[in-house]
């Protein structure tokens, strides 16, 4: 065999936080492509691929006193090694280790390659769990020491644990971060400025990437994480000071100073009183339009608190004073139905309601669009699409914006008008706490709806299953007996073709039910054209269809009064508050009305406990609460679904404290350098708009 020559090392290469990982010691352009897949490109990247969790390995004892339970660390000398192969052709390695006290068994599965590692005479570190019974470590964690016990990354220490891809190991890993930090962790660029830093004694930044890693113990793990969760926060908390800066700069939207006599008339042509929490918002929302500042509010009522009308009321202030009011929906069925309601209370008080969807005749468009054109002053439901994209409306002083959490920046810009932004009146029935309020919609005032109106039937809510199904069915015959009407909800387990079966196939058992055999029942999917979509809510509007057959199209915001009963079949698929806003669907009138949660075969326990959370409240706050606890906050609560970066560190749970200094602080950077050109604020200027590019544009364009 011959000795292929080495080639020359390369000359050693001065790295900085943008140099490609594939220069640092054991990576290489092969592995640095594994690297990638986790998003890793440079070093920096590297250092901010903070651990998932730190195993503690710290605990160092000697042979003789190892005892089972936790993670304890022998130092020693590898007095035999040997590889196996077992009956099954795996190859297994064991190793003796032995120290001053006695020696002990460890062995690995499948890791035979160990031997060229581990070899008689090497002095070593393990850590692992002991196993009294065999006396050995299974697969402990190790390292080969060669000087002192300082530089240890894999064992005999806080070992840190990071995300992982194909061809990269957690050794791998860590002696990459390891090494990535050795180069540059002091030279990454701090987004905290220095007077924030020193306002709140932070440790420096190089200092927190490499404790983040590699702390010497706990007390050090908590302080990076708290330093780097700040920096996290403070981002974040940055991005909506300088988006509410520019939002509500003055003279960026219409004062409107309205009488309210226009929205006294329509006060007076409601069937009911608004509940005090209702008047309160309507109060918000007034005292917003009458300053020359966009208003960007929130109204967060759950589902049934009755948040249509408080829009209706705030539109009253536009219309009085000849301006425009786009009120937009998610879906056209809904803008339909918003139409209907908003009309009957609205036209009594000589407010004109115009409804444009998709199927509008061209004609009719044509002729609203002149209008909007010549200025009167109308109050126009639709689509977002169509609101945003298909109709000016030069007019226009208020945006109502229905069960979307979050109104961008964009679609403001799309609808501002030569730089005069509209007011902004979003409506919501997703709950959302506090912490993640001020987190994620920082940059938003809030209207709470808590109670709901009162006169409304006691709300009963079952969770069974499938061996139920029979009195499920009884159930519903009586009360549509009673002249009732019921939802029969199915997940759209797939979109397409299988919703569309799966809801067949619901519509057909029923159909074939002898008790309800006197009875419509009638279909609603995602599938259909959204003429044929109405023709059915229209029909069941009518209670010529008595059960309704739907998927989630029915999700948010059909208001069918005489609705009593709803039966979600397969619960378990469905999110918590997606649950409860489908039981939202009934309970709007004066009548009892039942929600029944049938649990699929395959339910899980927890999807079993799920079930019984939402049978014991109502309240969707502590619904929403409940289901960040069993679920955590990623999916729903995501910062994907603000168009914001994700949080690595900060946990906005715990960290309430964290997140009111970081608001503070960003709040007084904001306030001294609005454009942030200081010298000192350089780095934040650039990591803010390289990583929140979209939801700053208009705050840093300039
Ligand atoms: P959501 O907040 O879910 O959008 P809606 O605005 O659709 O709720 O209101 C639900 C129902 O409650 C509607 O039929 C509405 O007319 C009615 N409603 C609203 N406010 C009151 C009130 N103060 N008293 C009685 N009924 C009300
Ligand atoms: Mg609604």
């Amino acid at each position: 065999m011959t000795t292929p020559t080495r080639p020359s090392r390369p000359a050693p290469r001065i790295l900085d936080p943008v140099s490609r990982v594939q220069f640092l010691p054991g990576v290489g352009p092969l592995r640095a492509q594994n690297f990638e897949r986790l998003g890793i490109m440079t070093l920096e990247h590297l250092v901010r691929h903070y651990p998932r969790e730190w195993l503690d390995a710290s605990r160092f004892v000697p042979v003789k006193d190892l005892h089972p339970g936790g993670l304890l660390t022998v130092v020693g000398e590898v007095t035999q090694a040997a590889a196996l192969r077992t009956r099954g052709g795996r190859g297994d390695f064991a190793i003796t280790v032995k120290d001053a006290t006695g020696i002990l068994s460890c062995y690995f599965f499948g890791q035979s390659f160990l031997s060229r590692t581990l070899r008689t005479g090497t002095k070593v570190v393990v850590s692992g769990e002991y196993d009294a019974l065999d006396r050995r470590m299974l697969n402990p964690m190790f390292e080969v020491v060669e000087g002192d016990l300082e530089q240890l990354l894999h064992a005999g220490r806080l070992v840190p644990v990071h995300g992982l891809t194909k061809g990269v190991t957690a050794r791998g890993m860590r002696s990459a971060v390891r090494h990535a930090l050795e180069a540059i962790a002091d030279q990454v660029a701090d987004t905290v400025p220095p007077e924030v830093a020193a306002a709140h004694d932070l440790m420096a930044l190089g200092d927190a990437l490499r404790a983040i890693h590699f702390p010497e113990n706990e007390a050090a793990r908590v302080a990076a994480r708290k330093r780097l969760a700040f920096e996290e926060l403070f981002q974040l908390q940055m991005v909506m000071e300088l988006r509410r800066r520019v939002l509500t700069e003055e003279g960026r939207a219409l004062a409107i100073a309205a009488s309210g006599a226009l929205e006294s008339r329509v006060r007076e042509t409601l069937p009911f009183h608004l509940t005090a929490d209702q008047d309160a918002a309507v109060a918000d929302v007034a005292r917003d339009l009458s300053l020359p500042r966009p208003m960007h509010r929130l109204v967060i009522g759950d589902v049934g608190s009755g948040k249509t009308v408080v829009a209706l009321l705030a539109a009253t202030h536009a219309i009085e004073t000849g301006h425009q009011v786009a009120f937009m929906a998610p879906t056209e069925v809904l803008a339909r139905q918003h139409a209907a309601t908003l009309a009957r209370f609205a036209t009594p008080a000589g407010i004109e309601v115009a409804s444009i969807t998709g199927s509008s005749p061209a004609a009719a468009r044509r002729l609203l669009q002149a209008r909007l054109l010549a200025g009167e002053p109308l109050l126009v439901v639709g689509t977002h699409a169509l609101l945003e994209d298909k109709l000016q409306m030069p007019q226009l002083a208020l945006a109502i914006v229905d069960e979307q959490h979050r109104f961008g920046v964009k679609q403001r810009a799309t609808l501002a008008k030569k730089g005069v932004l509209p007011h902004v009146l979003v409506l919501t029935a997703t709950p959302i706490p506090r912490t993640l309020q001020l987190a994620w919609f920082g940059d938003l005032d809030v209207s709470m709806i808590r109670a709901r109106p009162a006169g409304r039937g006691r709300m009963v809510t079952r969770v069974t299953d499938e061996a139920k199904f029979p009195q499920v069915v009884e159930f519903m015959s009586r009360e549509l007996a009673a002249g009732r009407q019921a939802f029969v909800v199915v997940p759209a387990i797939e979109e397409g073709r299988m919703e569309l079966r799966a809801a067949q196939s619901e519509l057909e058992r029923l159909r074939a039910q002898p008790l309800l055999r006197a009875y419509q029942v009638g279909l609603l999917h995602g599938r259909m054209k959204s003429d044929e979509k109405q023709a059915v809510m229209d029909a069941f509007t009518k209670r010529e269809i008595h059960v309704l057959v739907a998927t989630t199209v029915i999700e948010v915001g059909v208001d069918i009064p005489n609705a009593t009963l709803m039966v979600v079949e397969n619960a378990e698929r469905f999110g918590l508050t997606q649950l409860h806003q489908l039981r939202g669907r009934v309970g709007r009138g004066e009548h009892r009305s039942v929600c029944v949660f049938i649990g699929g075969a395959g339910i899980t326990a927890l999807g079993r406990k799920r079930l019984d959370v939402i049978a014991t409240t109502e309240d969707g706050f502590k619904l929403a609460e409940a289901d960040l606890e069993l679920r955590g906050p990623g999916e729903m609560w995501g910062t994907r679904q603000a168009g914001l970066p994700r949080l690595k560190l900060a946990d906005l749970w715990r960290d309430e404290e964290l997140l009111m200094a970081a608001r503070a602080a960003a709040h007084g950077v904001a306030k001294e350098d609005p454009q942030l050109m200081r010298a000192e604020h350089t780095a934040l200027r650039q990591t803010l708009l390289r990583e929140y590019r979209e939801p700053l544009e208009l705050a840093l364009a300039g």
